[in-house]
């Protein structure tokens, strides 16, 4: 099995060097990651600068690894068109250290990474730790290796990519395939006053789940102690609303 493995926490981030080791021992690992942390840079591509690269080394690793300077997409986009020479088997993206759950997937670098595969024909994975400090790995790898054999095998449908999130520090009660839950965050900006008098804005906030006690959610399959895997499609066409839409009766032309 061939792998290309990217992330948004940087080449560096110890979720990616985790990641990299599990899917070694499946098979031949090829990483496209940014040169620092891009997280929260969604979807974007770099289009009005050049891309560079550079090979860097993990210890004690057999992987291909790149360093481009630029987001997780264009990270994805590069490695699978011009830097691998045989396409992989699978994109990976992660192991992220925080959670992408619900509305997060949409703002999420290490989602974008994955949706870029999908977007490519390669079938793709999104994974996630839920903490933003001391992350253990142990179970993640142990999923990573059990999972990802078994998806190959089983196919996933074209234009689908499977978005991961592991509980940490426990071990998981199983895996409980979820929708995505409604995520919105409060008290979104800071508004403060810089040294000249003038006003800026600060993102900041606290995520607010807003269905959260629903057990068909990510959000709360991983606040029960699961792991949750959310089948994500590219295609986000409302498909009955495109129905009664057309029954619009607006007539954008003037007689
Ligand atoms: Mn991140």
């Amino acid at each position: 099995m061939r792998f290309l493995v990217s992330n948004d926490d940087g080449v560096y981030a110890d979720g990616i060097k985790v990641l990299t080791r599990a899917l070694e021992e499946l098979g031949q690992v090829t990483v496209v990651a940014p040169d620092r942390e891009r997280s929260a840079t969604g979807h974007g591509i770099t289009v009005y600068r050049p891309l560079r690269t550079r090979e860097i080394k993990y210890k004690n690793s057999t992987a291909k690894v790149y360093a481009v300077d630029g987001t997780p997409a264009d990270c994805v986009k590069l490695g699978l068109e011009a830097l691998m020479t045989t396409p992989p088997d699978m994109v990976i993206s992660g192991i992220n250290l925080g959670p992408n759950l619900g509305t997060d997937v949409l703002y999420s670098g290490t989602v974008s990474a994955a949706y870029e595969g999908i977007i490519n024909g390669v079938p793709a994975m999104a994974v996630s730790i839920n903490t933003w400090e001391n992350p253990d790995f142990t179970y993640a790898v142990n999923f990573i290796k059990e999972y990802v054999p078994y998806v190959l095998q089983h196919e996933l449908p074209e234009g689908v990519l499977l978005n991961v999130n592991i509980p940490n520090g426990i071990e998981p009660k199983g895996i409980k395939v979820s929708r995505l839950g409604y995520r919105r965050y409060i008290d979104v900006f800071d508004k403060r006053t810089d040294p000249r008098g003038r006003t800026y804005y600060w993102l900041a906030g606290e995520p607010k789940n807003l269905d959260e006690d629903d057990p068909t959610t990510d959000v709360n399959a991983v606040k029960k102690g699961y792991i949750s895997v959310t089948p994500l499609q590219m295609d986000v066409t409302h498909y009955n609303f495109l129905e009664e839409l057309k029954k619009w009766p607006v007539n954008t032309r003037r007689e």
